[in-house]
């Protein structure tokens, strides 16, 4: 806190830097990160579990488009000037808001990293960060490259600790001035209510969901399947945004349903340093516990498993591909976020039955549609009360 405090008071050399100039340190950053982007996405799988090819592809690339695309906005952050009645001459002017406290969770860590950072120092911040106690190894890394690119002292803070002592020492700090929180809903609270006991720090909570993807008769078959697959079964199911609530319209349901247990059989799963594991193991051991207790739920409420259901293999976090049909919407695993390789399919009838139960949940990260016709994608996509809708 203090190194933050100092780097932060006015006159200091982060203060007095040109907005330009922190493009530019973000922009270096961003090729740091680019030279040792193998030796990252190596340390995310060994943290993380998640395939080699995706963390070096996928998840290393966003990490540097998003760092570039902030580092643009470092010196076009305007503000305005009002037109208002009288002899008055009325402008706004964007500052910094000062410590920024970013607590971030272990599902994408260079990732979610990347979108805190990107948006907070280009706006001339300091910021102190809490990694996921599970996954600190990347962001260490990325310290080191900080430091090289010649951010000054104490702008950037990493702190590998505990939620309950590290992340809550932050989120009821009197001098922080802001918290980014990403994480689960529960956590989420804490942090709000944290903030509101304290100093009334601003809060920006990025939280979970149990998202609906909606698939209408006249959807195409492949590309449906095959979405639909990905939206819920990529990064082993550990995504907030991840389309967990699959309907289906009901003259395409044993189709869909059919195709989508075919592809979740042939989902490769195993060593994620192999190429063509498409699969890795679950983040650790009370994941992989919380998983398994789901799917116990699934059946005893009465869903009917389709495929999967069980560990992977005799050792490691690693769980089968998993499909249930015949959800209904009361039961646990179409309610709460499972945050596994698990996908419920459910049946509708209408368009309005669709939307009306997609809306139905506590949640409202994201959400999806699947037709062919463009007036029903955009009818469906302004009902459905979502932040994102594909
Ligand atoms: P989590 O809430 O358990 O932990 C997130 C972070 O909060 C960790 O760094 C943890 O140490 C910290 N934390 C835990 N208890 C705390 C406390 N009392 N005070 C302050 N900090 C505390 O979440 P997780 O299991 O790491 O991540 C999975 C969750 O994150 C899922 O719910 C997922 O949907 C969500 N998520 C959301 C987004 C988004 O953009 N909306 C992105 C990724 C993940």
């Amino acid at each position: 806190m203090k190194a933050a405090q100092e780097a932060f008071k006015l006159g200091s050399p982060w203060r007095r830097m040109d907005a330009s100039q922190r493009g530019v340190l973000l922009n270096r950053l961003a090729d740091l990160i680019e030279r040792d982007r193998a030796i990252l996405a190596n340390l995310e799988t060994l943290d993380n579990g998640k395939p080699y090819a995706i963390a070096y592809a996928v998840d290393l690339d966003l990490v540097l488009k998003c760092l570039r695309y902030h580092a643009g906005w470092a010196d076009k952050w305007h503000g305005k000037t009002i037109p208002i009645d009288g002899d008055y001459f009325t402008y706004t002017r964007h500052e910094p808001v000062g410590v920024c406290a970013q607590i971030i969770p272990w599902n994408f860590p260079l990732l979610m990293l990347a979108w805190k950072f990107g948006p907070a120092l280009a706006t001339g911040n300091v910021i102190v960060m809490k990694v996921a106690e599970q996954t600190p190894l990347t962001a260490l890394h990325v310290a080191s490259l900080v430091k090289e690119a010649g951010f000054p002292p104490g702008v950037v803070n990493i702190i590998p600790g505990m939620g309950p002592t590290a992340g809550a020492a932050l989120s009821s700090h009197m001098d922080v001035d802001k918290v980014a929180f990403t994480g689960s809903t529960e956590v989420g609270r804490l942090i709000q209510q944290a903030a509101g006991k304290s100093n009334l720090k601003k809060v920006t909570l990025e939280l979970g969901g149990k998202s609906p993807n909606i698939i209408l008769s006249d959807a195409d078959m492949d590309w449906a399947v095959e979405q639909a697959h990905f939206g819920l079964f990529f990064n082993q199911g550990q995504a907030c945004a991840a389309a967990s609530r699959t309907y289906v319209q009901e003259d395409i349901y044993n189709e869909f349903v059919e195709r989508s247990v075919q592809r979740a059989k042939s989902r490769i799963v195993g060593n994620p340093f192999d190429f063509k594991t498409e699969q890795g193991p679950q983040v650790d051991e009370e994941q992989f516990k919380k998983i398994l207790g789901y799917i116990k739920s699934g059946k005893q409420e009465g869903a009917k498993l389709l495929c999967g259901g069980n560990p992977a293999a005799d050792r490691g976090y690693f769980i089968q591909p998993t499909v249930f049909g015949e959800v209904s919407d009361n039961m646990t695993i179409a309610r709460e976020e499972i945050f596994g390789p698990v996908m419920q399919i459910l049946k509708f009838k209408t368009i309005e039955d669709a939307i009306e139960r997609a809306n139905s949940s506590m949640y409202g990260l994201a959400a999806a549609v699947f037709t062919k016709d463009i007036d029903k994608a955009n009818y469906v996509s302004q009902a459905l009360r979502a932040g994102t809708v594909w």
